[in-house]
Formats: structure tokens, C-alpha cells, sequence
């Protein structure tokens, strides 16, 4: 069974004002996401990836159509199982998202502090966490002492806080450049190959799809035109 599967689809958002249509963001998608899949969702801007993304996570109704997560309808689950549910999602974002005024070390403690994890595994787990990123001497640092790079090792690093399966990258090397790109997704290649975390990268970039991903659905206006291995996919002429 897949991790991960849509069916048909849908979200439409109500027009804005009286003057304007409502807006059709997910056109009717089916896609099977396996276990220990990094799989790419790629797609200019607008063509719906990141209500894709906020659909798969159930941070928002779909208008029809279905999400399962192994299997099951995320729309059939109570508020108890949602955070259960999201407590298994690790996210990151193109502009990292993390609290300023916390530490490094704060940053990646708070989803375990949100979880009531006791103390002493909190700090065992955030040291282990930002020995893995490569960040050990910066756990007392500010977001603002750090560069790009180091945010979004940062950023990963509380994404895998709470042990996720699935990690959602939106965008998450778009505001880095290209050197600095390659060593966040060699380390978005180990998380999925040491912790066989399943990841889903949504990119307008075909690059960090070629380098990461072994699964793409391509994405325009709303729909999926086309899906497959990336070697294939990319091969059609
Ligand atoms: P992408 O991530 O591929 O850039 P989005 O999912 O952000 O695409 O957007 C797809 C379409 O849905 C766009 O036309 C966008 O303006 C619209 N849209 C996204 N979110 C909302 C919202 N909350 N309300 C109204 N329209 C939205
Ligand atoms: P509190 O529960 O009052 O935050 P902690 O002992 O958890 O107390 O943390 C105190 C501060 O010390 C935190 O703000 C954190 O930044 C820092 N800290 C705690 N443990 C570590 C650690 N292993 N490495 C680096 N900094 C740490």
C-alpha cells in the first residue's frame, strides 16, 4: 500500500470579491507516494504544489476527492489523530521559518517541547540532531548569526525533531545558491537513506529534482501531466 496516495483531488478556493472567480488550485490529482520515496512534485508558480502539500498534511479540507495516509482518509480523522498525524510530518520552507528570538538549540527543542518530551531525552535528541546537521558548536547562536545554509540545517533538524516518516520540502533550496543548494540536498539524501524518511520536494527547479528525487509528478495549472521515475520522465521527448 502506498504512504501517501490522492484521489481525484480537488480544491477550489471561493472568489475574493464580488468582481472575481473562484479559484480552482487542485484540479483532480491521483498520485501513489511509497515508503523510502523521495519523490518531487515539480511545476512553475501557481500551478497548485504548495496547496498540494497543505492538502497532504491536512492543514486544509480538500473540496473533494481524497488523501489517504496508509490508507486512511485524513478527512475521516479527529483532532487527536491530526497532530498525531502531523507529529509524523516534518516540514520545511523556502525562508526556513524559524523563531528568531530562540536559539538554535531552541529552534530544534520546540517540537519536542510541544510533544512533553522529558528533558533529559530533549537534550540527548537536539544534540544528536545538530551533530547530524553538522551544527554542534551553534547551538547557543541566533538565526541571525547563521547563514542560509546553516538556517535551513537548522530548519531540517527540526523537521526530524519528532522522528517524522515524511518530510514536505517547499521550495527548500529556492533562496540558496547553487554551492550551498548541493550541500542541503546531500543532507536531505541522508535523511532518506540513514533514516529511510520518506521525502516529498516541491520545486520549480528540474535540478533538485535530477539530483534528489527518484519519483516526479509534473504539475501545471492544477493538474498532473505527467509522473513517473525521474529517468523517465525526463527522457520523453
Ligand atoms: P504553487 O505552489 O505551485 O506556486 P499554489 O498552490 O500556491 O501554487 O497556488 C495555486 C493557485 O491557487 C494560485 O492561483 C493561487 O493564487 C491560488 N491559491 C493558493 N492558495 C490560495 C488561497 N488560500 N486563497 C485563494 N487562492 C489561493
Ligand atoms: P529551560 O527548560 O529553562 O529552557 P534548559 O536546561 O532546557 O532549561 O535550557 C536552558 C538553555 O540552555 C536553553 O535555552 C538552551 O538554549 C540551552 N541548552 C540546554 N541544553 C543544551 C545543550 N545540550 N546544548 C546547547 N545548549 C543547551
Amino acid at each position: 500500500m502506498p504512504l501517501v496516495s490522492l484521489r481525484d483531488v480537488r480544491k477550489s478556493y471561493p472568489a475574493a470579491s464580488k468582481n472575481s472567480e473562484p479559484v480552482t488550485a487542485v484540479a483532480g490529482v491521483d498520485l501513489d507516494i511509497d515508503a523510502g520515496d523521495v519523490f518531487g512534485i515539480i511545476g512553475y508558480s501557481g500551478a497548485g504544489k504548495s496547496t498540494l502539500v497543505r492538502l497532504i498534511n491536512a492543514l486544509e479540507p480538500v473540496t473533494s476527492g481524497s488523501v489517504l495516509i496508509d490508507g486512511v482518509d485524513v478527512s475521516k480523522l479527529g483532532e487527536k489523530e491530526l497532530r498525531k498525524l502531523r507529529l509524523g510530518i516534518g516540514m520545511i520552507f523556502q525562508q526556513f521559518n524559524l523563531f528568531d528570538s530562540k536559539t538554535v538549540f531552541n529552534n530544534v527543542a520546540y517540537p519536542l517541547r510541544v510533544a512533553r518530551t522529558p528533558k533529559p531525552e530533549l537534550q540527548r535528541r537536539v544534540a544528536e540532531l545538530l551533530k547530524f546537521v553538522g551544527l554542534a558548536d551553534k547551538a547557543g547562536n541566533y538565526p541571525e548569526q547563521l547563514s542560509g545554509g546553516q538556517k535551513q540545517r537548522v530548519g531540517i533538524a527540526r523537521a526530524l525533531a519528532t522522528s517524522p516518516r515524511i518530510l514536505l520540502a517547499d521550495e527548500a533550496t529556492s533562496a540558496l545558491d547553487p554551492e550551498t543548494t548541493h550541500e542541503v540536498l546531500s543532507l536531505l539524501k541522508r535523511v532518506n537513506e540513514e533514516f529511510g524518511v520518506t521525502i516529498i520536494v516541491i520545486t520549480h527547479e528540474m535540478d533538485v529534482i535530477q539530483t534528489l528525487a527518484n519519483k516526479v509528478a509534473v504539475m501545471d495549472r492544477g493538474r498532473v501531466v505527467e509522473q513517473g521515475d525521474v529517468f523517465e520522465v525526463f527522457s520523453r521527448p
